[in-house]
């Protein structure tokens, strides 16, 4: 479905006369960024459907989705990013206005008001959208409960936007919770990705995740599956790190990601200045684990039902 192209192996560069730990970094940042100049990915027009969750806090759901995103449109794809946190931090970092007087997807859920009317363009890239949040979105949760087909409202609006434009991935960010807003995410979409953050705890909470999931695709979204796990805010100093990685690698050998996202300063500055790490530093760390991350994503055998 995807076709990824590699040209020659890229070769570290040479340049760093010195043999200490930075001058190595440095090299290897440097090849890795050569070898992703010299890949291609292409996309067929078929769209995947990504949500973003962990009802764990701070793990990462945000800063993964506007970045993986932001790098699949850089590829080339066309790019949707949902923003189904009532925090709106995925509409700031892709630098959309979500000023409570806008509509938002807090209005396609509760109004039924079309999807097209509040999806806005990034300015980070001609190919990257955003249905922006609103503080609104906070009383989501209840005013659902006692509406029609709770559970399928975000999956509607995304059928009829879908039947009117060309995307190649929708992601959505999910707030820290799996409450309505992210019970609609898992009905709308096809796909889980699970950020797993490098520290303590990482998998507690993760079993209620995946009961969830199995509950979700049992009765309201029978084609959901779990597809990837990416590692994030990983320190390869602490042997913590490296223990929880090879844990998570242990139980989902299919979904994680080889490439892991480093904790780094530039990832989380990004956001300050309404942009995501791979637009306001696209050399750094950081930014090229997130466009390995998406060549990976875009290059995925495990987009069909596997599990
Ligand atoms: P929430 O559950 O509140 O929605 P989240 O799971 O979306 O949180 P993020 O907002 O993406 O998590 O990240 C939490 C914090 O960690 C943010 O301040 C973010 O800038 C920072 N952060 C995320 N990834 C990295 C990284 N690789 N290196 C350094 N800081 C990071
Ligand atoms: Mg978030």
């Amino acid at each position: 479905m995807f076709h990824v192209k590699q040209s020659e192996k890229a070769t570290p560069n040479e340049d760093f006369g010195v043999d200490t730990p930075l001058a190595r970094e440095i090299a290897d940042l440097s090849a890795r960024r050569q070898k992703l100049e010299s890949t291609s990915v292409e996309f067929t027009g078929k769209t995947r459907i990504l949500t973003v969750s962990n009802q764990k806090g701070g793990v990462g759901k945000t800063t993964s989705t506007v970045n993986i995103a932001s790098a699949l449109a850089g590829m080339g794809a066309r790019v949707l990013v949902i923003d189904l946190d009532p925090q709106g931090n995925a509409s700031t970092a892709l630098g959309v206005p979500h000023s409570a007087d806008l509509p938002s997807i807090y209005e396609v859920l509760i109004d039924s008001i079309p999807l097209a009317d509040v999806v806005q363009p990034s300015p980070e890239s001609e190919n990257l959208f955003c249905a922006p949040s609103t503080i609104h979105l906070a009383g989501a949760e209840i005013e659902l409960v006692s509406q029609v087909a709770r559970e399928h409202r975000l999956r509607t609006a995304l059928q009829d936007y879908l039947a009117e434009h060309d995307l190649d991935f929708v992601i959505i960010d999910c707030p820290p919770s799996l409450g309505l807003l992210t019970i609609n995410a898992f009905t709308a979409a096809t796909e889980v990705f699970i950020p797993i953050q490098c520290e303590y705890y990482a998998l507690e909470g993760l079993s209620q995740l995946l009961g969830s999931i199995q509950m979700i695709q049992k009765h309201l979204n029978p084609s959901l599956h779990l597809s990837t796990i990416l590692l994030t805010m990983y320190d390869g100093r602490t042997r913590l790190a490296q223990q929880v990685a090879d844990e998570v690698r242990g139980h989902f050998p299919e979904q994680v990601l080889n490439t892991v996202i480093p904790r780094s300063v530039r990832v989380s500055e990004a956001p300050s200045f309404g942009q995501t790490v791979v637009a306001y530093d696209g050399t750094s760390a950081g930014a090229i684990a997130y466009r390995e991350a998406a060549v990976e994503i875009a290059s995925s055998k495990t987009q069909s039902k596997e599990n």
